[in-house]
This record gives structure tokens, sequence and C-alpha cells, in this order.
């Protein structure tokens, strides 16, 4: 295990902004993580997992700790006996997109409308990754991690994840006592298609396919996420930097009257979601807005791109623009995905 000093997190994120961290370290099983935890543990630093640094916003200031990048790897398949399901090990420093891959290759369904996502598969659970209509949730059987506080492995069952819409027991403990090291995902053998997805549907409309294979579904997913993500060697992002807002019925009816065809979704306990990227367009007239070399994404108002050069400063003074704008004019309070780091 080797410990690195002043390292630039720029180059390990997909924002490619901000400053060093003061220690890092890769491991590359539990043994060399609980090693790397000690170590921090023991100089009294402050720690923290990362994986591709796709969902991260790396201050400035950089961070005055030990980053500990998780680099594990390797994937067991295992047949259920009723020949319906199988279950996948998957270590947490896999690629996220290259286990789709796998899955799609062996026939397995669940996670194709996930593809694309940047990221490892450490980090799904983290902020139970979702897009076309799919949640990571509803293949994850449980996940392994080392309990830092503890200094001990658990194994958390899915209920134990407390998994919600971006959300999980991960985002709620801010200290991040639980450091993913594998997780187990439940994928099916027969055909589950999700097609219900606006954009989904569309396409498959589009090109007169009624039962698509599952590498179709991929196919099509990739491609309509390459119209919405700008590319990552030309510009910096960690994706949709909010989340979509979830308003109670009342608000939503009164929102409705005020901005005819606001779309909405359902969601949990009967309140609605909001599209942010339509009231960030369509209300706050904000699509494409600079600030300094921070703007919106041109083609989806909901992704900040930090441009060659740009800093954290320019970015968190965009977020405030955007979110004071929104709060002034709807009334709603919108909530960061992106993790800020330092
Ligand atoms: C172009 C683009 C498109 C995206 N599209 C989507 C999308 O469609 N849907 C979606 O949900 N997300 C999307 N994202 C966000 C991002 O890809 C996911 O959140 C992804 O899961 C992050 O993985 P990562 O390994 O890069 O995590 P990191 O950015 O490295 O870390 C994110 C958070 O997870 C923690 N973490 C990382 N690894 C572990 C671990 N092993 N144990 C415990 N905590 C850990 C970190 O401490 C941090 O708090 C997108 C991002 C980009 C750049």
């Amino acid at each position: 295990m080797t410990i690195l000093e002043n390292v630039s997190l720029r180059d390990r994120t997909t924002f490619s902004v901000g400053g060093q961290a003061r220690f890092l370290v890769e491991v590359h099983d539990e043994t060399e993580l609980k090693d790397a935890v000690a170590y921090a543990k023991e100089k009294g630093l402050a720690y923290l997992p990362l994986g591709g640094g796709s969902n991260v916003l790396v201050s400035d200031d950089g961070y005055d700790g030990l980053i500990i990048v998780i680099h594990m790897k390797g994937i067991e398949r295992v047949d259920d006996p009723d020949g319906r399901h199988a279950r996948l090990f998957v270590s947490a420093g896999e690629d996220w997109d290259s286990f789709v891959a796998y899955a799609v290759k062996e026939s397995l369904w669940g996670v194709e409308n996930l593809s694309g996502i940047p990221g490892t598969v450490g980090a799904s659970p983290v902020q139970n990754i979702g897009a076309y209509g799919s949640e990571v949730k509803d293949t994850i059987e449980s996940v392994r991690a080392y309990d830092c506080e503890n200094e001990c492995i658990v194994e958390l069952s899915n209920a134990e994840c407390e998994f919600g819409y971006r959300t999980s027991i991960w985002k709620r403990e801010r200290v991040h006592p639980l450091i993913v090291t594998r997780v187990t995902y439940r994928l099916s053998r027969r055909a589950t298609p999700k097609l219900s997805y606006k954009d989904l549907a569309l396409y498959f409309e589009r090109e007169g396919v009624l039962n698509p294979s599952l590498e179709h579904i991929r196919s099509a997913v990739l491609e309509i996420r390459a119209g919405k993500f700008p590319d990552l060697s030309a510009v910096g992002t960690a994706g949709s930097f909010w989340k979509n807002p979830t308003v109670s019925q009342i608000v939503y009816r009164e929102l409705v009257l005020r901005y005819p065809g606001l779309p909405s979704f359902p969601a949990h306990d009967g309140a609605v979601k909001l599209p942010l990227a339509w009231i960030l367009d369509r209300v706050c007239n904000l699509r494409g807005h600079t600030h300094g070399r921070a703007a919106l994404y041109e083609n989806q108002p909901l992704v900040l791109i930090a441009f060659p050069g740009c800093t954290s400063f320019e970015i968190e003074s965009l977020v405030s623009h955007v979110s004071s704008l929104v709060h002034h004019t709807t009334g709603i309070v919108i909530e960061r995905e992106v993790v800020n780091i330092g």
C-alpha cells in the first residue's frame, strides 16, 4: 500500500476542477482498505472513498485528508436453481458500464437501462443510480461493506440500504462509515424489458420495434445518452447537478396554473416529481446560461459543465445563482445530487 502525497484530484474526477488531496491511496482488496482506514485514524486524518470521481465536485482548496480510491476487481456469476435468475457478485472497483455490458452479453436482464452511466460498481448503491425508468435498487440483493467505525465487514440487505430517489444509507450518514467492497445483483434470465420511459418508448416506436433485444435496448440507451451529455474529453461535468424536486399535489396544482404544460411524474406517498430541466429552461430561461467558465449545458440544462481552467468557485457561483432564481421564481428549493469534496 503506497500513500501518495499532494495528488491532483482534478485528474481523478470527471468535473476536472479543484485542488489536491493531501494524501491518496489506491486499495485493491479489503485488507488494503482496512490498512488505509487504520492509517487515517492513527494520523487523525479525515478520509473518503472515491470511485470514478463522476459525481463529485472538489473544492479549489483540495481535500485535507486521505482519499481512498477503490480499485477492487472481479465478477462472479452463480445461477439460481430456479433457472430464472443469476446472482452476480461484483467487486466495488469494477467499472459500472463494463459490468452492464457484461450482463447484456450474458443475456441477463435488469441493468440495461442503466447503460452508459460513468463510475464504479461500488458507488452504484450510494445514490441509487437511475435512468430511463430503472433504478439500481431493483436489482441489488445485498451490499458488502467495511464498517470503518466498528472495524468489521458487514453485509447489508436491500432493505438495510434504505434506498430512495437518488439516495440511500450512504447519503444519510454524512461521515461515510461504510465503504462498499462488493455488490450482489440479482438479474433475470428471462426477458423483463422496461420501455415505458418516454425517450425509450419513442425510440422504439420510430424504429418500429415491438420487442427489442437486450443488446438493442443497451444501444438505444447509449445513443439517447450521447445526445444528452457532453463529450467528457472536451468539458468537465458530473452529469445532472441537481435532483428533480418533489412537491405535494397542492403545490403542483398551483405551479401548473402558473406554468401550463409543466410535466410531472408520480413520486412516493402521492407526491409529484417535477423535471427540473423543464423549469430551468421554460420558466427560468437558463438553458446555456454561462458564468465565467461554468455553464448549463445547451442540450440538457440540468447538466452543469466546466470549461478548461474552470474553478470550483465559478461553479458554486453559478449553482447559487440558479438555486436562488428557481426559489425566487417558483418557491421550490432545489437539492444537489453532486457530492462536495473539501
Ligand atoms: C456524464 C455523466 C452522466 C451521468 N449520468 C447519470 C445517470 O444517468 N444516473 C445517475 O444516477 N447518475 C449519473 N451520473 C452520476 C455518476 O455517474 C453516478 O453517481 C456514479 O454512480 C458515481 O460513481 P463514481 O464511482 O464515479 O463515484 P464517485 O464520484 O467517485 O463518488 C460519489 C460518492 O460515492 C462515494 N463512494 C464512491 N465509492 C464508494 C464506495 N466504494 N463505498 C462507499 N462510498 C463510495 C464517494 O465518497 C462520493 O460521496 C452521471 C455522471 C456523469 C459525469
